[in-house]
């Protein structure tokens, strides 16, 4: 886990609004995870921190950019995000087995939240499924590995629009 801890000693019962901008080391943890990207500039996180009677409601925004392989054509795809998100931490989680998980600890008769932590979860669940150079990327020829953004190839096409298909059989049988 990673750990960075902010006081909410002082944070008064109207909230208060906190912003990040973090270079962190997440590169190793990014390999520690086995992951495969790379962040191109600081992560920042916009947080506001809402004191309740059982735990703080957390909302903010998070962003960034990172650098993925295509998933179609594996070419560096930059991807720029910005993501909301807004969440109830509890005091004290409802199932102790939780416990371990919480963004909350509570030393010296206040509370502090893991802010690196945060930062590092909203980040992972703010990157989308779906990771391309461009939308319409057209991906490698499975045949022959022609990236076919580039180039084409000559490959025969077993799949594509059956329309098309039907329109090569007529031209065999006329032959
Ligand atoms: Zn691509
Ligand atoms: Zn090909």
């Amino acid at each position: 886990m990673l750990e960075g801890w902010l006081s909410l000693k002082d944070v008064p019962a109207e909230g208060r609004e906190f912003s990040f901008e973090t270079n962190e080391n997440w590169q190793e943890f990014i390999a520690e995870f086995n992951l495969k990207f790379k962040i191109l500039i600081p992560l920042k996180l916009d947080l506001t921190v809402l004191p309740q009677k059982k735990g703080f409601w957390l909302k903010g925004v998070i962003q960034g950019k990172v650098e993925f392989a295509c998933d179609r054509c594996l070419e560096p795809a930059i991807i720029s995000f910005k993501e909301y998100f807004e969440f109830f931490e509890e005091k004290e989680p409802a199932e102790p087995e939780n416990m371990g998980e919480s963004l909350l600890r509570f030393i010296d008769s206040h509370y502090e939240l893991n802010i690196f932590q945060l930062i590092w979860e909203q980040f992972l669940l703010s990157l989308p499924d779906k990771k391309l150079c461009q939308e319409e990327c057209k991906g490698l020829c499975p045949k022959c590995g022609t990236n076919l953004n580039l180039a084409s190839c000559n490959c025969e096409k077993t799949t594509g629009d059956p329309r098309l298909s039907i329109f090569r059989q007529l031209k065999l049988k006329s032959k």
